[in-house]
């Protein structure tokens, strides 16, 4: 089933249920139409369906700050780039600003 096209994702699953299909149809009968595909297929039992009406939230793991707009602690300037990261709370825009906001609270940085 990996190759039909209408599938998005294969969840495997515990329970009396193990695998959820989750599908992108244009219609009730393109859903009639999976499903027949879906029971040639040996071993393959389908107990319910269901259609999703609406997405609350689809979450996404973000692998990193996309589309964030960070603004840095010290001088108030936007970062652009990496930015450098004080107690994983404090962002800055360069060492520099690093450096003094550091100096200024009496904080040791390696820099
Ligand atoms: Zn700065």
């Amino acid at each position: 089933m990996k190759e039909m096209e209408e599938i998005n994702s294969i969840l495997l699953t515990s329970g009396d249920t193990n695998v959820v299909i989750k599908a992108t149809l244009d219609s009730i009968e393109s859903l009639a139409g999976l499903m027949a595909k879906l029971s040639i297929i040996p071993n393959l039992q389908i107990i319910s369906s269901q259609i999703v009406t609406k997405v609350i939230k689809d979450e996404q793991i973000i692998p990193r700050l996309a589309g964030v707009k960070l603004v840095c602690h010290y001088c108030n300037g936007s970062i652009t780039g990496e930015p450098i990261v004080l107690d994983g709370i404090h962002y800055f825009c360069c060492t520099s600003c690093l450096r003094l906001f550091s100096s200024e609270r009496g904080i040791a940085t390696p820099h």
